[in-house]
């Protein structure tokens, strides 16, 4: 049930991941291509592994923060389009023909340094022009998006790939989401047929149609069985969950009613309770702001958290189980019998977002790979 010598660790589901490629590629009208983004270690689940089973399963292009998580796709395989994602900083710029890199240009000054880099190695530098629609982070802002297009394509040594924009509310707002399609739509070029066009990620693969001019889709955390909101996209692709959250048991002791425990003396003990001490705690990803709200799962039953999480030991009050002892398997977040914590629900208890959930698991942790014969 649990690897052993393991106080704490994420199990990372391959088959489940490698089954919700598969839907999600069927669920992509014809023609619009799937970039796989696996930015901050593909999302805490581990780049090697799980760039290797979308190499597998043949998407389209990956999509990556940074020029050092490029490289370490391109050492995995030649060829495969790599878009990077955020700004270059200045002395970063090599790496677009060390490694094959696609830039995103956002500003006039990008696209003039990374064409004198092209000059200089006496080569061309694939770009995706990116359009601000109101996210108010990268990007040219919409209004202004034809002249540095027209800057772009003037350049001899840029190649003009693509044009994408981000939405900044698409799973809560869709009358904002509305006007930023329409204001990136004003600034497309009339004829885009030899340009990918992108602006959805997992929250917009339900409304992507073969009919607009949007031929890609940017896909993050639906790949890890992560709806990005409640009931997204699963009518179109029904992903289950790749990350599993587990700990153990340390020890349990009974202490008696009144008792003030925790850092803090952050919980009172209203009855005679038995406790539980986890072999986890921030220092593995469960976030502090859990103490004295979340709850685990053991024997399949819930315990609720008592004071705070510490950094390598978490509370639990286990009053009323059965039998618990030292070694027990406790599951954060994933199922333990008929019972289950999806990531959804452990970081909406913890204020906070799926995608910061995952990459909080921390490096202490050991990722476990199931589900596949090759690893
Ligand atoms: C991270 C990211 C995505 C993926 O978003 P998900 O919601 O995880 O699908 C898409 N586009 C950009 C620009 C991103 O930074």
């Amino acid at each position: 049930m649990h690897p052993p010598h393991h106080r704490c660790w994420a199990e990372i589901d391959l088959a489940a991941f490698e089954r919700n490629l598969k839907r999600i590629q069927a669920a992509l009208p014809d023609g619009v291509r799937y970039v796989s983004v696996v930015k901050a270690d593909a999302y805490g689940h581990g780049m090697p592994q799980i760039v290797r089973r979308l190499m597998q399963s043949g998407v389209d292009c990956f999509a990556v923060a940074n020029v050092k998580e490029a490289a370490d796709i391109r050492h995995m395989g030649k060829g495969w389009p790599i878009l990077v994602l955020s700004p270059l900083l200045p002395e970063e710029d090599r790496f677009l023909i060390d490694y094959d890199l696609i830039a995103t240009v956002s500003t006039p000054e990008e696209a003039t340094r990374l064409n004198a880099l092209g000059k200089a190695h006496n080569t061309v530098i694939k770009v995706h022009l990116k359009i601000d629609t109101g996210m108010g982070r990268l990007g040219v802002w919409h209004e202004e998006a034809t002249t540095l297009r027209a800057q772009i394509n003037a350049a001899v040594h840029l190649h003009l790939e693509g044009i994408y924009t981000h939405f900044s509310s698409a799973d809560n707002d869709p009358a904002f989401t509305q006007l930023q399609r329409e204001r990136f739509l004003k600034a497309l070029p009339e004829d885009t047929d030899d340009l990918i066009i992108h602006a959805d990620n997992s929250a917009g693969l339900d409304t992507l149609s073969a009919e607009s001019p949007f031929n890609a889709v940017r896909v993050g955390l639906l790949q890890f069985g992560i709806p990005p909101y409640p009931n997204s996209a699963l009518g179109r692709a029904k992903v289950e969950p790749v990350f599993s959250f587990h700990t153990r048991v340390g020890l349990t002791k009974t202490l008696p009613a009144g008792t003030d425990i925790s850092y803090g003396r952050t919980h009172q003990l209203q009855r005679d309770t038995k406790i539980a001490i986890l072999t986890a705690g921030y220092a593995d990803g469960i976030p502090i702001e859990l103490s004295n709200k979340g709850s685990v799962l053991l024997h399949g039953e819930r315990c609720p958290i008592l004071g705070r999480v510490t950094m390598d030991q978490t509370i639990i009050d286990i009053t009323d189980m059965g039998t618990v002892e030292p070694g027990d398997h406790v599951v954060l977040i994933g199922q333990s019998d008929s019972a289950t914590i999806s990531a959804s629900e452990f970081s909406e208890t913890a204020s906070t977002i799926p995608w910061e959930t995952l990459c909080s698991v921390t490096k202490r942790v050991p990722r476990v790979y199931v589900g596949s014969r090759e690893i």
